[in-house]
């Protein structure tokens, strides 16, 4: 069975058929999910399902796109979510210079933040990059104690292969089912054992669905996707990205 790593299921289409959802992603073979929180308000609705359906987790974190609205007792905020047994991460968190919504100086500070926070925590963090390669393997570089996952991969072998030095997962979504997607050849080159795999629900639909809204249960099509890069079965593509989510998030 496979287990979506990240999801954003507190966005309305998705938190109002929960039960449809949990259903079609079964019968697709996917019977976990990690609910990610994207800023405190976010993150405590994750934490409300979470609470809800022991077949899905949670995680608190601020996305760079909100690091701007930040409030000054944020930190505590999270914190205290993270004391429950449902919080499996810090996340999503991260810098992104491709839509540079909250200022590139707001975005490092607040990633370090969490950082540090998750440090403290003994939690691993759920990070999201868009070309800032750069600055976010420098602040990665400056907490060498956490571990955690590159969330919704879409660099180059290179990044990737720094990221697996610091200990960190890559995770797969759905853009590697994109037509002629450079990712096919990343996704060949790394270890099984360093994967996961997610959707991004309810952004970034694999192909056939793609442009549509996305929900968990599509984590198959990356997994097959995975298989037939790998030359391998789906069952061993389940397994080892199963094992994988379990060890990162103590699951
Ligand atoms: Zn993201
Ligand atoms: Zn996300």
């Amino acid at each position: 069975m496979l287990i979506d790593t990240h999801c954003h299921l507190f966005y309305k289409d998705l938190k109002n058929d929960l039960d449809g959802i949990i259903y079609r992603a079964a019968e697709l073979g996917v019977s976990r999910f990690v609910c990610v929180g994207t800023n405190l308000e976010d993150s405590r609705v994750c934490l409300k399902i979470a609470e809800q359906y022991k077949n899905i987790y949670a995680s608190a974190g601020v996305h760079p796109h909100d690091a701007k609205d930040v409030s000054e007792d944020y930190l505590d905020q999270i914190s205290n979510l993270m004391k429950s047994d449902r919080m499996v991460a810090v996340g999503e968190i991260g810098l992104d210079y491709y839509r540079n919504i909250s200022e590139s100086e707001t975005q490092k500070n607040i990633f370090r933040e969490q950082m540090a926070l998750a440090q403290q925590l003994k939690k691993p963090v759920i990070f999201h990059n868009r070309d800032a390669d750069k600055d976010v393997i420098q602040i990665l570089s400056e907490f060498p104690d956490v571990t955690g996952v590159a969330h919704c991969y879409s660099g180059g072998l290179e990044t990737a292969g720094t990221f697996l030095d610091f200990g960190y997962y890559i995770s797969f979504s759905g853009n590697l089912t994109f037509k002629n997607s450079h990712l096919v050849d990343v996704a060949k080159e790394l270890p099984l054992d360093k994967i996961l795999v997610e959707t991004d629900s309810p952004y970034l639909s694999p192909v056939p669905f793609r442009g549509k809204p996305n929900e968990p249960g599509r984590t198959r099509y990356i997994a097959e996707k995975l298989a037939m890069i790998h030359n391998v079965s789906l069952d061993v593509i389940a397994e080892k990205t199963t094992v994988n989510a379990e060890t990162l998030f103590g699951i």
